[in-house]
């Protein structure tokens, strides 16, 4: 064994990343950051009718959006692989065969159908169904006939002669009765494993310190426990993380929206603000802080602060905490977030440092990056609407003058317009016009951006331009010229 910790996601390939996966993967990669450890990716898909190459793709795809790289894994491989149960069925096999060759296990001939009847009968006769033990103590004649007529074995593990506990983290000790559990299955007559087999066979090859995975997940370490005595292996540590549920406490459902993390990508969330939601349902800040970065959940997470009860799922906080990433997360990450979101909305923005300064300044208003394209669009000639509200301060009294007089002064300069020197401009106006406050200000962020309100107009005016602002002022002035009823479209 290695001191040090070694931890895994173990995603089983038959659809994508949701939410209970994420925090699954996020809590260990959280664990391993911090204790220096190792973070293992191993995809579980011996289930093959379900498991698809291109469901592993979107995962992987998924776990690398979220930030949470792997150190061993299919793609970047190790010194302990595969990492493709698909691929090691033959080591699944050799541990089968050793724990029947030591009698802990034995060949089973019943046919699907004949187990099938059994449980039926037992169902009707309300008892509960268990494997009846039909083929516990065949001997080797016995299984040579039974072979003969042609029947494919699996493999069961004799079931536990005692109770078995699971000494678990974040739960304490669990306790499973003996009479639960019957001589369960860990080969299949096909050659596959079952989950439960592949998983402690995995988990101790590639020596896994540590299994932090959700709640429902407790029957299966009962019998992963059994399996783990039975090939004489240390077990790891176990910590079950509660379920998360819906904030009426059902299950999770699609109802109510997002659940998986494509779905959260596509609706603006932050990559570095679904880890630190994801961080919040089931452990807590000691401090109880809410918005934290990567690097300060890596520093405070601990399995300790893990709570065992339910974990209520909640949009309008993981919103909050939205916000606050695309306000404080470095622009560079959001810009480049940003970018392709707003090329699919159509906008091209050849001047790199001008779209920059579009987004700090209109990152400050949005809880969705998907906020962008609406919060750019008075940046883009043509883009916008002039919105209801902002109709009256573009036409109120004097308000071509003031829009006139401005646009003169800006003519009789040249260069670019700064934030300062456009604000300097504008009070110097509004003096003359015996306009200040609100009665400056608004009709001109009406006549510049069709709304009125917004970022500070200094910066608007800034990245909008000289020659923007004097076009938009001009056509403003025009408008209020118009007869009533005339339109001003941007
Ligand atoms: N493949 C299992 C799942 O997706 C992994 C469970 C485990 O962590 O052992 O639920």
């Amino acid at each position: 064994m290695t001191d040090s910790v070694r931890v895994r996601f173990a995603p089983s390939p038959t659809g994508h990343l949701h939410v209970g996966g994420a925090r699954t993967a996020l809590f260990n990669w959280l664990f391993a950051k911090g204790a220096g450890g190792t973070y293992v990716l191993r995809i579980e898909d011996t289930d093959i009718a379900r498991s698809t190459a291109e469901s592993e793709r979107a995962v992987l795809e998924d776990l690398a959006w979220l930030g949470l790289s792997w150190d061993e894994g299919p793609d970047v491989g190790g010194e302990r692989g595969p990492y493709r149960q698909s691929e090691r069925l033959d080591i699944y096999r050799e541990h089968a065969d050793r724990l029947v060759e030591e009698g802990k296990a034995f060949r089973c001939y019943c046919t699907d159908e004949e187990l099938d009847g059994k449980r039926k009968r037992a169902r009707a006769e309300e008892r509960v169904p268990q494997y009846d033990g039909t083929c516990r103590n065949l001997t080797a004649e016995d299984e040579e006939a039974l072979r003969r007529e042609g029947r494919v074995p699996s493999v069961r593990l004799y079931g536990p002669t005692d109770d078995v506990t699971v000494s678990d983290l974040v739960r304490g000790d669990v306790e499973f009765g003996k009479e639960m559990m019957g001589d369960f299955i860990i080969m299949r007559s096909d050659g596959r494993p079952t989950y439960n087999f592949a998983v402690v066979v995995d988990d101790a090859l590639m020596e896994i310190t540590h299994v932090i995975r959700a709640e429902d997940h407790l029957p299966n370490t009962m019998r992963q426990i059994m399996v783990y005595e039975a090939l004489g292996y240390d077990p790891p540590v176990f910590a079950h993380v509660s379920l998360i549920v819906d904030k009426d406490r059902s299950k999770l459902s699609k109802r109510r929206g997002a659940t998986s993390v494509a779905e959260f990508r596509e609706e603006g969330i932050l990559p570095g603000a679904l880890v630190n939601y994801l961080a919040l349902l089931g452990w807590s800040h000691p401090e109880g802080r809410d918005v934290l970065a990567r690097g300060e959940l890596v520093e405070s997470f601990s399995l300790e602060r893990v709570s065992p009860s339910a974990a209520a799922f909640d949009e309008d906080k993981l919103l909050w905490i939205n916000s606050h990433h695309i306000r404080e997360e470095p622009l560079d990450t959001v810009v480049g977030l940003a970018r392709p979101l707003v090329e699919a909305a159509g906008y091209d923005e050849p001047d790199d440092a001008r779209f920059r300064g579009i987004v700090e300044l209109v990152r400050e208003g949005i809880d969705r990056l998907t906020d962008l394209p609406r919060e750019i669009a008075f940046f883009y000639d043509g883009r916008y609407e002039v919105e209801e509200d902002a109709r009256g301060p573009l036409s109120g009294d004097g308000a071509a003058a003031l829009f006139g007089a401005l646009a003169a002064r800006l003519e009789g300069d040249d260069g670019p317009l700064e934030a300062d020197g456009f604000t300097a401009i504008l009070k110097g106006v509004g003096k003359e016009q015996g306009r200040k406050g609100r009665d400056l200000y608004m009709p001109v962020r009406a006549a510049l951006t069709g709304r009125t309100h917004g970022p500070s107009l200094g910066s608007i005016a800034a990245l909008l331009g000289r020659e923007r602002v004097i076009a938009r002022l001009f056509r403003a002035a025009a408008a209020v010229a118009r007869p009533p009823g005339g339109n001003q479209s941007a």
